[in-house]
């Protein structure tokens, strides 16, 4: 329940941009987390299509808003609207965190570093790992870019002959050719390439599925089609966390690999956006405890 008694002419609010949002769980975390914290903060969501976004960025600059998350279908659109942007937000050409510093609004994209978080938790360091990497959407996008810049030495991107296939490609340039002092290199395939899928997760450190297949419509359905692709030192993971173990993930676990699903890339990107905004640590275990995560 939301405690508004502790509302006061000092609360700094953060909101978040998308549509639909009613299903969102970022309000309930950062509110808990900011009453656990005691930070004088309150998180709201606000329906917003693409076409209200450059107005409702007007009000947030006007109302001094200290900053928010952007989820779909707003953020790729929000770039030219803002003042600058992180690293990893310029080449991953998306935003899900802006911050107002002084007035600059600057954008960053935490799924990467939160899915890299996930990663960690679970014992798992990305330096020098090959991936096998489904998809090349906003989520897939991001995990690859931050995953070459925090030192994996292969990705090998496989998208569907969809519309995604050209930023699949625009992917692979950008670890290749533009991210300076990295030592990764990236390849594009065709998902429908089942030798060289099933060759790509033979040699690969890690399989990651970032695409929605396993969630809803797909659930039930997994881009590998046999267990037997998969062997015990293999490391699965997935970005859908709806249902918590997809058709991947039960595959994988049947097989005996150590098995990673989207919470963790959901917690840790929201525990890093509070970071930016607030300066202190999100209290993880007590917003994992509270939403049974
Ligand atoms: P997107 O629309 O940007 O990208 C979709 C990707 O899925 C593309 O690569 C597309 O080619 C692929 N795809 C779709 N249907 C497919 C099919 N039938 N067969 C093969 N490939 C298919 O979406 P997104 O924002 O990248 O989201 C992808 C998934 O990641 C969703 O399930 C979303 O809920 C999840 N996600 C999770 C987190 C998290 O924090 N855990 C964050 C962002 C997204």
């Amino acid at each position: 329940m939301t405690d508004l008694g502790r509302i006061d002419g000092r609360t700094k609010l953060i909101g978040l941009t998308a549509t639909p949002i009613g299903h969102s769980l970022s309000p309930a975390m950062h509110n808990m987390a900011f009453r656990k914290s005691d930070l004088n903060y309150v998180y709201m969501a606000f329906e917003v299509g693409n076409q209200q976004l450059a107005n409702v960025v007007t009000g947030f600059r006007a109302l001094n808003l200290r900053g928010w998350n952007v989820s779909m279908p707003n953020k790729t659109k929000i770039l030219p609207l803002l003042d600058e942007l992180s690293p990893a937000a310029q080449f991953a050409g998306a935003v899900n965190t802006v911050v107002n510093e002084n007035g600059k609004l600057i954008g960053h994209i935490t799924d990467g570093t939160g899915y890299l978080r996930g990663l960690k938790e679970n014992g798992v360091d990305i330096k020098g790992k090959k991936i096998t990497l489904l998809g090349a959407g906003g989520a897939a996008t991001a995990i690859g870019i931050q995953c070459a810049i925090d030192g994996a030495s292969e990705i090998h991107i496989f998208n569907a002959n969809d519309a995604f296939q050209d930023r699949a490609k625009k992917n692979a340039d950008i670890i290749n050719n533009e991210i300076e002092n990295i030592n990764c290199k990236a390849t594009v395939n065709k998902l429908e390439d089942l030798e060289l899928l099933k060759e790509s997760i033979k040699n690969s450190d890690i399989l990651t599925n970032a695409t929605g297949v396993g969630m809803k419509p797909l659930e039930n359905q997994s881009l590998v089609p046999d267990a037997s692709w998969l062997r015990p030192e293999l490391i699965v993971s997935d970005v859908v966390y709806i249902p918590r173990k997809t058709k991947l993930l039960e595959m994988a676990e049947s097989v005996g690999c150590k098995t990673i699903n989207g919470l963790g890339m959901m917690l840790w990107q929201g525990a890093a956006a509070f970071e930016i905004w607030t300066g202190y640590e999100m209290p993880v275990e007590y917003v994992k405890e509270q939403m049974n995560l």
